[in-house]
This record gives C-alpha cells, sequence and structure tokens, in this order.
C-alpha cells in the first residue's frame, strides 16, 4: 500500500506510521507540525519507503499536488486543542471541516479511493447514561469540535456516494499511550511537577469514559479495514470499561508516588464547555467482527501514566 498520513507526526498516527512502515507499506507523511513533533519519525527518516511533507491542509495546491500516486489516505490531522476552539470559533472549522474537504477534493482529482478518518465518541452528544452504538442518533453534538466531526463525516459519505470513495471513518474514545501530549493524564503530570501539592481538576472529578490505548486503537483500525468491504464502514473504538477523573488523579499522583496532594475541583459535572460528562461507547460492533483490544481503561491510564513518566 502507498499509504498517504494526514496529521502522521502526531500522538496517534505516528503509532500507526510505526505499524505500516514495520509491515512494509510506503508511507507518506503530511503534517504542519502544529502539535506534531517530527523526533516521533526520526527513526524512519532514512528509509527510502518513507517520507515527510511539512505542510498545511488548508494548502490545496501543495496537497494536490504530493497526495499524487498513493492509494490510501489516513486523515488524522485536526486541531487538538478542544479549548483553544472555544476561544477561536473558527478554528475547528477550518483544521477539521476545511481540511477534510481538501483531502477529499485531492483524493477526488488524482482518483485515490480509499480512506479512513479519525472521528470521535463526541459526535453523539451528551448521551448521559445511554451506550451508543453506531446507530446512536436523538441527541445533537455540544462543542465546535464535535460539530466539525460530524461535517467531516457526512461530507466522506456524500463524496463516496457522489464519486465512489470507500471509507472507514472509525469514532473513537479518548485515546492515551505513547507521544502523548495532550489530554487529562498530561495534564495532571504537568500540574503536579510544578506544585506536588495541590491539583486542580476540571469539572467534579466524576466524569467518566472509555480509555483506549493507543497500541489497541491502531490495531482497532487495521483490523476494521480488513476486515469490512461496505462502501462505508463506521465503527466506534473504545476500550472494555471507564473510568472516571478521580480515577486518573489518583493513579498519576500513584505513578509520581505523591501523598496527600489536595484535590481542589472547578466545580460542574462539565470539565469545560462542550465537555461530555459521562460516555459510554459500545464497540459490539468491532467486537463481533473480531477485534478486542487488550487492556481495561483502568490498566490503559496505569500504563499510560507510567510510560509519561519515564520520558
Ligand atoms: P495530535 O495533535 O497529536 O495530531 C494531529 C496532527 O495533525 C499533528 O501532528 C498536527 O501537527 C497535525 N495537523 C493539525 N492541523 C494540521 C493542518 N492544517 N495541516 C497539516 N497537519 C495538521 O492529535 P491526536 O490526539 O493524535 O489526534 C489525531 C486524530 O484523532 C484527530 O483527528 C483527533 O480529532 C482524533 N481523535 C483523537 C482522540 C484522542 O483521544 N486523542 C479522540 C478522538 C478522536
Amino acid at each position: 500500500m502507498k499509504a498517504f498520513v494526514t496529521g502522521g507526526a502526531g500522538f496517534i498516527a505516528s503509532n500507526l506510521v510505526d505499524e505500516l512502515m514495520d509491515t512494509g507499506h510506503t508511507v507518506t507523511v503530511y503534517d504542519n507540525l502544529s502539535s506534531g513533533k517530527k523526533e516521533f519519525l526520526a527513526h524512519h527518516s532514512e528509509k527510502a519507503n518513507f517520507r515527510l511533507i511539512k505542510a498545511d491542509l488548508l494548502d490545496s495546491e501543495r496537497l494536490c499536488e504530493v497526495i499524487k500516486g498513493h492509494d490510501f489516505v489516513f486523515h488524522f490531522a485536526a486541531n487538538p486543542d478542544v479549548l483553544r476552539g472555544l476561544e477561536e470559533t473558527d478554528l475547528d472549522l477550518k483544521q477539521n471541516a476545511i481540511a477534510t474537504r481538501n483531502v477529499l477534493e485531492a483524493m477526488r482529482i488524482n482518483k485515490i479511493n480509499r480512506i479512513m478518518f479519525s472521528s470521535s465518541g463526541t459526535v453523539y452528544g451528551n448521551t448521559g447514561t445511554d451506550i451508543a452504538d453506531e446507530t446512536y442518533g436523538g441527541r445533537l453534538t455540544i462543542s465546535l469540535y464535535g460539530a466539525s466531526k460530524v461535517y467531516s463525516e457526512h461530507l466522506i459519505s456524500a463524496f463516496s456516494h457522489i464519486y465512489g470513495l470507500q471509507a472507514w471513518i472509525f469514532r473513537f474514545a479518548n485515546i492515551i499511550g505513547n507521544r502523548q501530549t495532550h489530554g487529562v493524564i498530561f495534564d495532571f503530570i504537568n500540574k503536579l511537577k510544578n506544585d506536588p501539592k495541590e491539583l486542580l481538576i476540571l469539572g467534579d472529578g466524576r466524569q467518566t469514559k472509555h480509555y483506549l490505548f493507543v497500541k489497541d486503537c491502531i490495531e482497532g483500525i487495521l483490523y476494521g479495514i480488513e476486515n469490512s468491504r461496505e462502501e462505508m464502514n463506521i465503527f466506534n473504538l473504545a476500550s472494555v470499561g471507564t473510568c472516571d477523573v478521580n480515577f486518573i488523579a489518583n493513579a498519576v499522583c500513584e505513578g509520581m508516588k505523591l501523598e496527600n496532594v489536595n484535590f481542589t475541583y472547578s466545580g460542574s459535572k462539565q470539565g469545560w464547555k462542550g465537555d461530555v460528562p459521562v460516555s459510554y461507547l459500545s464497540a459490539k460492533k468491532i467486537n463481533t467482527l473480531g477485534w478486542k483490544p487488550r487492556l481495561t481503561s483502568e490498566e490503559a491510564v496505569r500504563k499510560t501514566v507510567s510510560i509519561l513518566l519515564e520520558k
């Protein structure tokens, strides 16, 4: 496969690039390095079947030129900073929605017809204690980030219908693990390095979600692609079980060997406007197909804490 990976220098996609390279594929990474890091890919830089292009998805001309000749697009690039997206209300629109349109248009022009898209469980909106499978409907997303993912999914569907693309859309739970550069575990470690006595937790600490280890996520993506053949293939990717933010705070303190840390809470049920306090995703569809994650949410959190502390 000649794979084109947008956002390939980022946390999740750089782990996918490792897997694709290990299995002998040719890989081009297209990344503006806004949150991605060149060092995540440094071990591939001298290989003949690898290329890193530092460029922006909003530069359609460059994108259209360099995507030529590839046969599979893995589209990961997006704004990962949900809080920044609250201040700059066109950030998710440009970096996620318009960027996705540019990827699809470049594919159409160059007759590339297979795409994988990294979506999110946030498309289901504030589900409360409902367990959302891929057919769950009736609630609308509550974040600008979520809205841009909904739009991107629908645009992929429209391109697929009109121009004959085949698509695999994965709605991820929270993904954690090696090379993570943002998210709750990363934030808690940084906060506690600055002040080992006090930890400010956004929300009430009881926000409860699935945490999927990044290696499981990559295996799930590749398994889903290999084992489904519809025009539009949509899968939730989530771990078994959930955990709450208090569990994560305690796991980080334990990992850092800190005792008697004073937890303070910003108060409301939501960590921030747009945050879904509770999210239960059903991964039954892909489980039935044969993929199961190796780690539970709690195991994934503990493993990620130790990986991030090692660095
Ligand atoms: P990340 O920030 O580590 O990766 C995003 C990459 O995209 C970065 O390398 C960044 O430099 C690049 N990028 C951003 N805008 C770009 C642009 N305009 N042009 C070119 N490159 C650009 O984030 P991640 O956590 O690895 O997320 C990857 C994808 O998975 C995103 O689409 C994200 O929305 C989705 N996702 C992530 C999670 C999670 O828990 N991390 C959950 C659900 C969905």
